[in-house]
């Protein structure tokens, strides 16, 4: 597909690893169109990479060994017990990942996009839609731009999803996902046991009808900053209205959400772990509800989806950006090898179609166990623990492993830079 033209709709992981992915395989005349104007808004927040996709990853040229992280080996379970401050041991399982800060992730893969790349910011994309010989584009500015390949990388609220498959609707799963981060300096005013958290502990602080994960991220400037997620499900009285697909940013939450905190951290918790999570200030504090869904294909004529535009599985999984870049390394071998558009674009789905399955079910399973059908959690002890997740997981926790063609074809790190 040597010469081709590729338009990117969105910036973020999944459209700058395309983009990338779009010039290894051959494409010649790569734009990306992100609807955010200058450099996207960091949230501070992380995410976690299981160590064997890291080396996947790394070895096909998507992720940069010199980017900040931290090794993390084991999960640590407490449930609350009484005052004490940890809270009940429960059990432990491996947890072989490194964590990443999303903002350097996200500079480090857009500073990697070729010279020759264009990144149009402030470039809303309206719709797409296939024409005679490619496809078109159609920004909220009125002009319109040709591709012989339109790439998807637009969300969850995908654009482009919305053009290729109109009837496919991110479904509420009936619980939120509250995120934090902070600087680990405020960790000092924590009461509690003398080395209560290693920093290669993830902790799950879990509780009847949801839970907390704990870890440290690297803060890209040295030092670490304290993430967490808690899941739980609304009290119904909170009639949030999110049937529609949403997201809280921080500064947006209400009274009601913020008593629901309160409630959660001070009573559901182990003191130390709900003490954690209340060091996080109001405005730091953002809601992602969970939804999940995926598209019946990855590729529709010479529309192709990547990344949360895709496939979004609940964050359970530990997987969203290994997926999208994932999802670009297919994109590089399926237009290096191909003949003809209409063949890369079946290959990229063959390859992709079946991994955004597998991970969309195994969030919900997960979501299951965890969340809206946990055990008492009184009663479990390693054994059940161990139990429990085998049962959920079958081995795709952190992702699938990367193979075949997608693999094979790492060209290394080249590494270019643009400003
Ligand atoms: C600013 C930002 C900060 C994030 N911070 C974190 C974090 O701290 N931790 C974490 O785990 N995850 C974070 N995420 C989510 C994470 O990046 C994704 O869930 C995952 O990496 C898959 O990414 P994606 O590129 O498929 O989707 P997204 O990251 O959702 O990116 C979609 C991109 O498409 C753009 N877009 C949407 N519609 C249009 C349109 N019509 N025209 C043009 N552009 C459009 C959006 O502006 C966005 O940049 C963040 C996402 C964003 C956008």
């Amino acid at each position: 597909m040597h010469g081709g033209t590729i338009a990117v709709v969105g910036g973020s992981i999944a459209g700058c690893a395309a983009a990338l992915a779009a010039h290894r395989g051959g494409a010649t005349h790569i734009t990306v169109y992100e609807r955010a104007a200058g450099r996207l808004a960091d949230r501070g927040a992380g995410l976690g990479v299981h160590n064997a996709r890291y080396a996947e990853l790394a070895s096909a040229g998507y992720m940069d060994a010199d980017m900040p992280w931290i090794q993390l080996s084991r999960r640590r379970w407490y449930t609350r017990d009484g005052g004490t401050p940890l809270g009940r041991p429960v059990g432990e399982l491996p947890f072989p990942f490194r964590t990443y800060n999303w903002g350097p992730l996200w500079r480090e893969l857009r500073d990697r996009m070729p010279p020759t790349t264009v990144f149009r910011g402030d470039s809303p994309v309206r719709t797409v839609e296939t024409s005679a010989d490619g496809a078109v584009v159609h920004l909220e500015d009125g002009t319109t731009h040709h591709a012989d390949l339109v790439v998807g990388a637009d969300g969850y609220r995908s654009a482009v999803r919305g053009a290729a498959f109109p009837d496919v609707r991110p479904a509420y799963a009936g619980y939120l996902a509250w995120r934090g981060a902070f600087p680990a300096e405020r960790l000092a005013a924590l009461d509690g046991p003398a080395g209560a958290w290693p920093v290669e502990d993830c902790v799950f602080a879990v509780f009847p009808g949801g839970h907390a994960v704990i870890y440290r991220i690297p803060d890209g400037y040295g030092g670490h900053r304290a993430n967490w997620v808690l899941y739980t499900v609304p009290p119904p009285e909170l009639d949030l209205g999110l049937d529609t697909p949403t997201s809280l940013p921080p500064g947006t939450l209400g009274e009601a959400l913020h008593a629901h905190f309160a409630q959660v951290t001070g009573e559901l918790l182990p003191p130390y772990w709900g003490g954690l999570l209340q060091l996080t200030r109001p405005e730091e504090l953002f809601i992602q509800p969970m939804y999940d869904f995926t598209a019946p294909r990855y590729a529709a004529g010479r529309l192709l989806l990547t990344g949360d535009a895709a496939t979004v599985a609940r964050p359970h999984t530990g997987s969203g950006a290994v997926k999208a870049l994932q999802d670009a390394t297919a994109l590089e071998a399926a237009c290096a090898d191909a003949g003809n558009w209409a063949e890369a674009a079946a290959a990229y789905d063959a390859s992709r179609g079946p991994i955004g399955s597998s991970m969309m079910e195994l969030g919900r399973r997960l979501g299951d166990a965890l969340v809206l059908r946990s055990p008492d959690w009184r009663t479990v002890g390693q054994t059940d623990l161990d139990a429990l997740w085998a049962g959920a997981d079958a081995g795709a926790f952190g992702g699938r492993a990367l193979s075949g063609r997608a693999l094979s074809k790492a060209p290394g790190t080249e590494r270019t830079t643009q400003g």
